[in-house]
């Protein structure tokens, strides 16, 4: 049994006093829902203050991005180190990175590793571009992303990937359940082959684009979607908490 989980993304939005004011209404509900693991991954400059006031909740902590050194000559990076201090989770290999930031495969790699190195669970982002997707390349990128056989260390981590049509990100045009739960089940016979049944069938792969509390049902009832990285919907309260407790709702039926 693989325990459903969502992730908000909260990307380049709320300052401090704003996150504070996020985390105080998210956090009495939030913190009752069982069955599902929840993360917040807000900004780097709020993981230390929203730390504390989480701190005896069932609420975990994940940052957006990290650099894969532990230290250095780096100007303006966050290192592996520091976020382990501070958070459980990373999201690695986002397709913002990916597009404004030019992230390479290798650079993702590196990431993924590091943060296994200190404890930290990548949730790495992949996905087809809309071009990729309408030439019907999409399972040839998918094969690239999720990296050679000498890669088998990141299955064995611990590593949770999310499954993000470029295409529906922020766009308002979410993947159908049934286009999502298809390549999903791509993505985890592809694991199977690569890295063996048992580690296929525990990687969590979640969807994400464009989730809300009026698609999160679609999503959630499907057999091998394991949850949502929400991005847009993860910064409104009532619209979190609405998508973390269908999907609560829903597994605990099945
Ligand atoms: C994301 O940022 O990972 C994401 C899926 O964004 P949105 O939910 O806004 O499409």
């Amino acid at each position: 049994m693989r325990t459903p989980l969502i992730a908000g993304n909260w990307k380049m939005n709320t300052t401090l006093d704003e996150a504070v004011e996020l985390v105080g209404k998210l956090r009495p509900d939030l913190d009752l829902i069982k069955d599902v693991e929840k993360v917040i991954c807000p900004p780097f400059t709020s993981l230390d203050r929203l730390k504390k006031l989480l701190k005896g909740s069932s609420i975990e902590l994940g940052a957006q991005n990290m650099y894969f050194e532990e230290k250095g000559a780096y100007t303006g990076e966050i290192s592996p180190l520091m976020l382990a201090e501070l958070c459980d989770f990373v999201i690695i290999g986002h397709s913002e990175r990916r597009h404004y930031f030019n992230e390479t495969e290798d650079m993702i790699d590196k990431k993924v590793r590091a943060a296994l190195k200190v404890g930290l669970t990548p949730i790495l982002c992949i996905g087809e571009t809309l071009e990729e997707n309408e030439a019907g390349k999409t399972e040839e990128v998918l094969i690239k992303q999720l990296g050679s056989p000498s890669s088998r260390i990141y299955y064995a981590g611990g590593l949770v990937l999310a499954y993000e049509p470029v295409w529906a990100i922020g766009t308002g045009r979410a993947a159908s359940g049934k286009q999502a739960n298809d390549t999903i089940a791509f993505i985890r016979q592809r694991i199977s082959k690569q890295y063996g049944k048992g580690v296929a069938q525990e990687v969590r792969i979640l969807y994400g684009g464009s989730v809300t509390s009026a698609n999160i049902a679609e999503f959630i009832n499907q057999p091998e979607i394991d949850g949502a990285l929400v991005g847009g919907a993860s910064i409104k309260a009532d619209e979190f908490l609405d998508i973390v407790r269908q999907a609560s709702e829903i597994k605990r039926v099945r």
